[in-house]
């Protein structure tokens, strides 16, 4: 039996086939929901039930219990198993993407694995929110995304990439580029974005470059009379792998209240900071996190294992924001 999809904000209907899942009848169908990895590991695709229920061959990575529980579903892993009526609320204020072409400007290597890539977006009105990634379009169309690391202003836009050891655009190409080149991207994507109406303090977790996108919505929030009291976990392997540290602790000058608690995972002995993940740094410091928002953007096994743990220290799946960094060979382009 077919079943009638209604999206509460856009008014958009379409329907859904036997077996079919929410995401394909959509597209089949031209009702725009954000997607991106279409496996259930990146999140980008929740979606709130309001009515009619689903259900899963397997349990989406990027899909908790407790958010199936209050409501949360994913578009690209969902079948419906009756009528339906869901809200994309989260995603509806981010600004279209448009291709456009990108002059790098910079390329420093921070670490071994971290390059700082500054971009100038040939847009007289470039805007995104900060959060939000865009794509390199690469020569047979395939596609790599990467989170703004800088709030807008202007032209100039920042990127962490880390080098995936053989990876076509992060080691390949990223070696062959100098000032001067061009590249085209698609720009701004991805529905993970600040959430003022919360009004709650924040609890941001990031592993690695996943920083990217925190420091974004952090930078934005900077000299913000309105900005919440923060606490920013950002886990790495060893403490070489930390950096950008020293600018993060100046960052407690132009935010209201910041905590930074850096954790390492495989720190040497001279390390004094917090070791392991940063979920477990994050359950010792609170013994409750009801009243928090938490943003979380790192690889989709750490928000995975984290998430869980957060959701058990009480977190609300309604102020939960995830950004699964998934990796784009195993996408369709
Ligand atoms: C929304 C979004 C935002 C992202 N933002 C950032 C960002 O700001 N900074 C950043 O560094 N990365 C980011 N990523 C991840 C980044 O897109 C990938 O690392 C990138 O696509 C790798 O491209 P490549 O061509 O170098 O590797 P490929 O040639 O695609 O892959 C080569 C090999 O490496 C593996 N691989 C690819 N990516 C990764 C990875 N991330 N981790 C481990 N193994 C991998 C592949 O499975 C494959 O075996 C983001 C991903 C998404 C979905």
């Amino acid at each position: 039996m077919s079943h009638r999809i209604s999206v509460r904000e856009t008014g958009a209907a379409f329907v859904a086939e036997p077996g079919e899942l929410l995401l394909e009848a959509a597209n089949r169908q031209g009702v725009r929901l954000p997607h991106e990895c279409t496996f259930g590991a990146c999140g980008t695709c929740r979606i709130k039930l309001l009515q009619g229920r689903v259900d899963y061959e397997e349990m989406p990575p990027a899909l908790s219990e407790e958010e199936a529980n209050a409501g949360y579903a994913l578009a690209c892993q969902a079948r419906p198993c009756s009528d339906l009526v869901v809200s994309v609320q989260r995603a509806k204020v981010v600004p279209a993407p448009e291709r456009r072409q990108a002059v790098v400007r910079s390329l420093r290597e921070w670490t071994a694995q971290v390059v700082n890539l500054e971009l100038e977006i040939e847009a007289d009105d470039l805007q995104y929110q900060p959060g939000q990634y865009m794509n390199v379009l690469l020569e047979d169309g395939a596609h790599r995304s990467f989170s703004m690391a800088s709030a807008p202003s202007g032209r100039r836009v920042d990127f962490h990439v880390r080098r995936i050891p053989g990876g076509r655009f992060t080691d390949a190409s990223l070696r062959n580029l100098a000032a001067g080149d061009r590249l085209q991207v698609e720009i701004p994507l991805g529905d993970f974005r600040y959430h003022a109406e919360d009004y709650r303090p924040l609890v941001m977790v990031a592993t690695g470059t996943g920083l990217a996108p925190i420091k974004s919505m952090l930078e934005s929030l900077m000299d913000d009379p309105d900005c919440p009291p923060v606490s920013l976990y950002w886990g790495a392997r060893t403490a070489a792998d930390l950096y950008l540290a020293d600018e993060i602790r100046s960052w407690g000058e132009r935010l209201y209240e910041f905590d930074f608690v850096p954790v390492l995972s495989r720190a040497d002995a001279a390390w004094s900071g917090r070791r392991g993940h940063v979920q477990d740094a994050i359950a010792a410091d609170f013994d409750d996190l009801s009243e928090h928002a938490l943003y979380m953007c790192g690889s989709p096994a750490m928000i995975a294992e984290a998430k869980a743990r957060l959701l058990q220290l009480g977190a609300s799946a309604d102020h939960l924001y995830v950004d699964g960094f998934t990796f784009q060979h195993a996408l369709a382009v």
